[in-house]
């Protein structure tokens, strides 16, 4: 339904041999908002983004995308069900072009997918025709416009992090996770991520789940924020209010 969240994660728990890596851990995300998942380092926030995409199993708890169980669902079924997204370290192929990198994205939402294309297997034109028309419109909407023909290697980092973007975003996912987009970019780029993160949702309608270490960005981008520590839920709800809660500053201040 429409009011339902769009994701549900429920009593999470990852252990790693002697680590307990995600506690119990439980929150929503409602359709169309901009959530940030927050907290120190090995707090587990990239280990829920990998059982999100379900490439880490979890000993206990629930997750629920738009309904289904993702227990149920395969690793490879992640990015076609309508989830999306980028990583800490760049996953693009260097030497292909940003146009063709970002029509990678596309294969997920594609009948006969990449290995069809690959081939050239008949009936994939039609389907080639659509993956390039909606890669050149997300090139237009990055302003990638003048670098689509070049090499991602030739790329300085900050538009290489701008063509992932597009790789995520050409499955058109209904939920699209950022893992850490800011890193590695200089005080400009950041500014402009930000009012990008904000135009992707709002153009393409989709939810975004967002960790980040860049507390500027996160709050200001974020509808709700979600604050994790040694595994654990400390806090979530408005930035201002988990900015100011003193189990965050807390957990902030004992890392300094
Ligand atoms: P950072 O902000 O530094 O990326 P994080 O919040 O993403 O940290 P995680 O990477 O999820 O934290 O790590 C949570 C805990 O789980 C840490 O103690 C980490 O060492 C441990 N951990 C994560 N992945 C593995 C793994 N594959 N094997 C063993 N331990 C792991």
């Amino acid at each position: 339904g429409g009011d339902a969240p769009l994701l549900s994660v429920h009593g999470l728990c990852v252990r790693f041999r002697g680590i307990t890596a995600l506690d119990g851990v439980s929150f929503d995300v409602r359709r169309g908002q901009i959530a940030g998942l927050i907290g120190p380092n090995g707090a587990g926030k990239t280990t829920l983004f990998n059982c999100l995409s379900r490439l880490y199993g979890y000993s206990e708890g629930r997750i629920t995308f738009d309904g289904r169980p993702m227990e149920d669902v395969p690793r490879h079924k992640v990015a076609g069900m309508g989830i999306g997204r980028t990583f800490q370290n760049l996953a693009l192929f260097a030497s292909m072009t940003v146009l063709d990198n970002i029509k990678v994205g596309r294969h997920p939402r594609t009948r006969k997918g990449f290995l069809a294309s690959a081939l050239r297997l008949p009936g994939v034109a039609e389907e080639e025709a659509d993956s390039t028309r909606r890669a050149s419109e997300l090139v237009r909407f990055l302003g990638l416009e003048e670098v689509a023909q070049q090499r991602v290697a030739e790329l300085p980092f900050g538009t290489r992090k701008r063509v992932e973007l597009g790789r995520a975003l050409a499955s058109e996912p209904s939920l699209l996770l950022l893992d850490e987009p800011a890193a590695g970019l200089n005080h400009e780029e950041v500014g402009s991520l930000g009012s990008l993160i904000k135009a992707i949702r709002d153009q393409y309608h989709l939810t975004v789940l967002l960790v980040e270490h860049h507390m500027g960005l996160v709050m200001s981008v974020s509808d709700h924020v979600v604050a994790l520590n040694f595994g654990r839920k400390i806090s979530e709800g408005t930035p201002a209010q988990v900015r100011k809660d003193p189990e965050v500053v807390q957990a902030y201040l004992g890392t300094e």
